[in-house]
Formats: C-alpha cells, sequence, structure tokens
C-alpha cells in the first residue's frame, strides 16, 4: 500500500539538536507499506502514483507523540477521588477500585486510553500495569504501537509470580504486531521493591536484552522512605542493584539531587516527565533545566488517567512549559522547540522500540499526525512550533497513521468501534465507584 501527503507543511526534529525544527512549507511525504520512503519540498511529481493521495492544503503534517509514561485501564478509574493527597488517594479510592477490575475491564479500559491517545495525535506510549494480556490485545487490534510492562513490586518471592508473567509476556509478545509491540521490565518503585529484587531485575533485563522502567521520586515522601531505610536516595538505590546498568525509563524524577542527576546522565537514562500528574496530586515540580544541561534524556507522560485527567499529549506538553517557566521565574526555561521534541523523540534508538520513530525521514516509521490549521486558535501563524505547543489541542488532529495504516481519519477513530467502546466502559464504571 502506497500513501502520498501532497501540498502539506512537513515538521521534522533537526537531527543533531535536542530543540530545533526542520519545516518544509510546501512539500509531499511518500508513504510505502509501513515506512516513509520520501519527503521532498514543492509539487507531488507527477510519476508518483498512490492507493491514497491525502491533500495537505492548509494542514501540517508531524510525526505522531510517545506518551512516555501510562497506566492505560486506569481510564476506567478517571474521575474517582479527587483532591485528595497521594498516599489517601492511593490507599482510599485507587486501590479497591483496582482490586474490582476484571480481564475484560482491562480491556475495554486500554481500548478506550488508545481511542483518547489516537485522537490526539499520540501514535506509541510506554505502559506499566496488570492485565498486560489484555492492554496487548488492545494494541494489537487498534494499530497503535506500544511499549508495556507487567508491573511487580515486594521481595523476591512475593513477586515470583508477576515476574514469571514478565517473562512469559516477552516471550509470547515481543515484537508482535508486525513489531508494533515492545516490552519492558516495570519494578514498581526503590520504595515498594526490596533490593534483592532489584537486582534480580536488573539481571534478568540483561538476560533478556530489554529494559526497564520504574517509578522515581515522584514524591517527598517516597524519598524520606528510601533514606530512612536505605540511608541513600532512589537513584543512588538504582545505581547501587545494578539497574543503571540496564537501559532505563524512570518516571516523574521530580526530587533529584544534582549528584542524581549526574548519576542518570552517566547511565544515559532517560525521564518520564508527568506535569499534570505532578501538578494534581501536588507531588513537585521536576527540574527539567537541570535534567537538560546535565544531558539526560527527558520525554513527556500523562501517567494515568486517574491522575490527570486526560491523555491529550498537547495538554501535557502546554503544561510542562508553564511549570518550568513559572517555577524557575525564567521565560526562556524549557522553548517550544525542546518541549515538541521531547514529546515526540525522547527515547535514544533502539530504547524500548523495535523500529525507528519520531522522524520525517526516509526508514523512518509512517507514524504521523496531520494538525488541521484552519482553526481560529491557529491563526495566524508566525511559528508552527509555538502554534502547536502553546495554542494547539488535541481535538485539532484530523488523521493519524501507525506504521502506514490511517487510524484515525478525519477525526474518527477507523479501528476501533467508539459506540460500542463508550457503552462498554460506561456499563462498567459503575462497580469503581466506592
Ligand atoms: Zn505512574
Amino acid at each position: 500500500m502506497r500513501t502520498v501527503f501532497r501540498d502539506i507543511t512537513i515538521l521534522s526534529p533537526e537531527i543533531g539538536s535536542d530543540s530545533g525544527w526542520q519545516v518544509i512549507e510546501r512539500g509531499y511525504v511518500v508513504v510505502e507499506g509501513s515506512e516513509i520512503s520520501a519527503v521532498a519540498s514543492g509539487d507531488l511529481p507527477a510519476e508518483i502514483d498512490a492507493e491514497r493521495v491525502i491533500d495537505g492544503r492548509g494542514k501540517v503534517l508531524l510525526p505522531g507523540f510517545v506518551n512516555l509514561h501510562s497506566h492505560a485501564p486506569m481510564t476506567l478509574l478517571r474521575g474517582l477521588g479527587e483532591d485528595l493527597p497521594l498516599e489517601r488517594w492511593l490507599t482510599e479510592k485507587i486501590f479497591p477500585a483496582e482490586e474490582r477490575l476484571s480481564a475484560d475491564d482491562y480491556y475495554w479500559g486500554s481500548l478506550l486510553a488508545i481511542a483518547e491517545m489516537l485522537l490526539s495525535g499520540t501514535t506509541c506510549f510506554f505502559d506499566m500495569y496488570m492485565g498486560v494480556d489484555q492492554i496487548a490485545q488492545a494494541v494489537l487490534e487498534s494499530g497503535i504501537r506500544a511499549n508495556l510492562a507487567r508491573g511487580f513490586l515486594g521481595d523476591l518471592e512475593s513477586a515470583k509470580e508477576r515476574l514469571a508473567e514478565a517473562v512469559s509476556l516477552y516471550n509470547r509478545y515481543h515484537g508482535a504486531g508486525e513489531g508494533r509491540l515492545s516490552f519492558l521490565l516495570a519494578p514498581h518503585g526503590t520504595y515498594t521493591c526490596t533490593p534483592d529484587l532489584l537486582r534480580h531485575t536488573a539481571e534478568l533485563a540483561g538476560e533478556l536484552g530489554v529494559g526497564i522502567h520504574i517509578h522515581l521520586s515522584e514524591a517527598q515522601t517516597e524519598n524520606q522512605t528510601v533514606l530512612a531505610r536505605y540511608g541513600k536516595t532512589p537513584t543512588q538505590i538504582l545505581a547501587e542493584t545494578g539497574l543503571l546498568e540496564q537501559p532505563l525509563l524512570a518516571a516523574h524524577g521530580v526530587h533529584l539531587s544534582d549528584q542524581d542527576i549526574e548519576l542518570l546522565a552517566e547511565a544515559g537514562a532517560v525521564v518520564a516527565h508527568c506535569p499534570a500528574s505532578n501538578m494534581k496530586l501536588a507531588s513537585g515540580v521536576a527540574r527539567l533545566d537541570a535534567l537538560r544541561q546535565a544531558g539526560v534524556r527527558v520525554g513527556i507522560g500523562t501517567d494515568g488517567a486517574a491522575s490527570n485527567n486526560k491523555l491529550d499529549m498537547y495538554e501535557e506538553l502546554r503544561l510542562a512549559g508553564y511549570l518550568q517557566k513559572v517555577s524557575t521565574g525564567n521565560p526562556e526555561s524549557v522553548p517550544a522547540g525542546y518541549l515538541l521534541q521531547r514529546a515526540i523523540n525522547p527515547v535514544p534508538e533502539g530504547f524500548g522500540l523495535l523500529a525507528p520513530v519520531g522522524c520525517i525521514e526516509p526508514g523512518y516509521q509512517a507514524d504521523l499526525q496531520v494538525v488541521d490549521f484552519g482553526k481560529a486558535h491557529l491563526q495566524p501563524v508566525h511559528d508552527y512550533v509555538s502554534n502547536l505547543v502553546y495554542a494547539a489541542k488535541g481535538s485539532d488532529v484530523e488523521l493519524v497513521m501507525v506504521a502506514g495504516k490511517v487510524l484515525v481519519d478525519g477525526g474518527e477513530l477507523t479501528t476501533i468501534d467508539q459506540e460500542k467502546l463508550f457503552a462498554e466502559v460506561n456499563k462498567r464504571s459503575a462497580k469503581f465507584r466506592v
């Protein structure tokens, strides 16, 4: 199958820069199968024919977003237990509700998350949760790309079954969906897993050749717990247990010392910044400037829908920028081009994904979004990047493609029956209201 975008504005991250963007004001992109095969400015040559030609006048084509930290099935818990501190939110609302999640709930909750993400331009997500068989099924059916992980915690003994499940998931699904589905190992955090379990996880990751997805220094109380227990910071525990020697994705990274940041930089770890969740749970403000200056790669995540409460990366981008500016008192902090790159290109090539994404160049996967700029809030255009980061909304996304397949067309889902989906999630929601 060949698809062509013509007469469209093309935005692609500048290779070798963490904030630059290449803009082709009017050009064309050819997609062959799952990959981009040609990109150029000007008119579409007459000799190029295609099964589908998409007219891009007034529209902008850019790579899809990678949501770097999520818990997909938690969409079913959206709006439960608002305005509570983290500890009470978890123990009084979230944990009891999670105990009521059935296998089918995981599936429908994930499908709702995927629908919401696709409709707002996200083409890939990194997730850790339970019910991963059902999440995988929703990923494979919908056509989105994902890196999944079965979360586990406790000590070596109590985590045994979940670890075995994580290995079995890897064996059954890693590379499924023509390479769209991949896996990491996900110990929950340094305050919820014993050092022995973390050490074992590092060894297992080395054996399987996969990386780690973990929560890190999300709340001040987490740092205090780990410090009281071991006399070390959570990042020091990662170093001591060998986790920093594996490819590592650390979610949140709100309370990091200079030395922690140095350790993460030396290890080449990636931090998933989740501004909406950190603000809503009053966890604090991650030090993006310090991370950037130290050379730590940062991505952006929504976290679960229960603590956001949306999975819209446009919203997350804007919040990430505004939060840094107001907290540092420096409007030059995290420029728009940097933020947009973080939402699109969060991980180094080969980290957690089986094919290259995040760039509009031949050989990259055709994971793309088309934004309709024919909207009052996107006119005029002095700077495409600025309009995307500070003015665009998820609902401005008109078409989404993953691995060359159109999954959102004219703002409508092509692989998910939305009416049935909404009926299912509403039917299931009542039992969570405790
Ligand atoms: Zn999380």
